[in-house]
């Protein structure tokens, strides 16, 4: 913030308001101090004078046009694991041709990382128009801090209308500090995305008041329209044959040594059959299990079917299973040929996440839980008792699943 010196009346009004003590008073002038002022604009809308302005305002300005005028495309940040292509990122990609279909939006996108310049041009293949990718050495996952200064400044350039990510952990921090940046919205976590019919403006729905509604957000003041996409709840892209997108080798002018971020150690969490990716058969459990050492009768039936372990929030709640098998709201999407429910109500939050499973088994003591509306097939009784006798019935055979 800065105080336009000639238009000042020195009412103070701004020192009384700020709570950061960041206005103060040297020789008979009002100063801000920017090494202590938040940026929250209480003083600016205060002002009588109209004396104060926000640079980053200025800035932005180019991006803040309400009538999107200005701005072109959909812009995707891909977020990369290992130098490989993330499944995330194809599901992006896949959101954004959807809505390219509806339209004749260019998409652009933005990778970042230490090995970039390989995985841009496979990106490339996949109906990215413009892939600008910043190849950086020394680049830690973790310096959320750097990406979002380079995303923001890249959206800088490009003005695209619509930007979109992924929504595991790490892009959906990220997503959150460049909208900040851009005094823009951020619509997280959504499980759909199209245009409006008659405006051609973002409508993107996610669940609401606890899961119990599905919104559907429109953003019309402030642009870029930003989302990020709830992992599993968009088909990934295919490739397109023939097809490569230009590829734009990025560095802007910061340094890594910048970063707030210093890693003094990195421990792996130990996942435990939770990688969903490929799972034709998810084992998911409940409250209904009852403790922690409990959990091996749900993993013998897993091993036994070569299946992934899913779990509900409150078992993730309990400290019993790790957060990355969560499903659900505020999990993960996941569409297994077949899912077995043991000991889960059927709570909506849950629902949403494994309702596009193709074939429902649902065990549980209570015939009126509400799983069983969403069941194929269900056993009424206690999973302690049943799952063992799958287990051992599945165990030695070769099961295939028929299509
Ligand atoms: C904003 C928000 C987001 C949320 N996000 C998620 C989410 O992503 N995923 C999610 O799962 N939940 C989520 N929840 C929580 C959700 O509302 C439910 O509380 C949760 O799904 C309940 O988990 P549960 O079915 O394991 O437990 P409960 O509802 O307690 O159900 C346990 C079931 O086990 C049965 N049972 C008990 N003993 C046995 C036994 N011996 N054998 C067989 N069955 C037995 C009971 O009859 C009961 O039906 C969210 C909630 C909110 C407010
Ligand atoms: S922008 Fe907020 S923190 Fe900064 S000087 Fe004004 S009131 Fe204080
Ligand atoms: S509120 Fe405006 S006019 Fe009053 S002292 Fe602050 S900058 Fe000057």
């Amino acid at each position: 913030m800065k105080i336009i010196q000639s238009k000042c009346s020195y009412c103070l009004k701004c020192k009384a308001v700020c709570l950061f003590e960041a206005v103060t008073v040297s020789d008979g002038r009002v100063i801000i101090d920017e090494s202590v002022c938040f940026q929250c604009g209480v003083c600016k809308d205060t002002c009588p004078m109209e004396a104060i302005f926000n640079e980053q305002d200025e800035q932005d300005a180019g991006m803040q046009t309400s009538s999107g005028q200005e701005c072109k495309g959909i812009c995707l940040y891909l977020e990369s694991r290992d130098d490989k292509l993330s499944l995330s990122a194809l599901q992006v990609i896949g959101a954004a041709r959807r809505l390219q279909a509806q339209s004749d939006l260019k998409i652009y996108a933005i990778l970042i990382g230490e090995h970039t310049h390989e995985l841009a041009s496979e990106f490339a293949r996949y109906g990215v128009d413009e892939l600008w990718f910043v190849e950086q050495q020394g680049i830690g996952y973790y310096a959320e801090d750097l990406r979002i200064q380079w995303i923001a400044e890249l959206l800088g350039i490009m003005k695209p209308e619509i930007v979109l990510a992924g929504g595991l952990r790490h892009a959906r921090s990220i997503m959150a500090g460049v909208a900040a940046r851009l005094h823009t919205g951020l619509c997280a976590d959504c499980i759909d995305v199209h245009l409006d019919s008659v405006q051609g403006t973002l409508v993107a729905t996610r669940t609401a008041f606890g899961g119990s509604v599905m919104a559907s957000i429109h953003m019309p003041q402030h642009r870029p329209q930003m989302a990020t996409l709830k992992e599993g709840a968009f088909e990934p892209a295919e490739q397109i044959e023939g097809f490569c997108g230009q590829l734009k080798n990025w560095s802007g002018h910061i340094s890594t040594s910048q970063s707030f971020y210093e890693v003094l150690e990195v421990r792996k969490i130990e996942r435990w059959l939770s990688d969903f990716t490929d799972s034709d058969v998810i084992v998911a459990v409940g409250r209904g299990i009852g403790k922690a050492e409990n959990l091996p009768i749900i993993l013998s039936l897993a091993e036994a079917l070569g299946a992934k372990v899913g779990a509900t929030r409150a078992v993730v709640e309990a400290g019993w299973l790790d957060v990355s098998h969560q499903i659900g709201q505020s999990g993960k999407v996941v569409k297994p040929r077949v899912y077995i429910a043991c000991g889960i109500s059927g709570a909506l939050q849950h629902i949403v996440g494994m309702e596009k499973s193709a074939t429902v088994i649902a065990i549980n003591t209570d015939r009126n839980a509400p799983i069983f509306q969403y069941a194929s097939y269900g056993f009424v009784g206690e999973l302690e008792k049943i799952i063992p006798r799958i287990t051992e019935y599945v165990k030695g055979k070769s099961l295939t699943l028929k299509s």
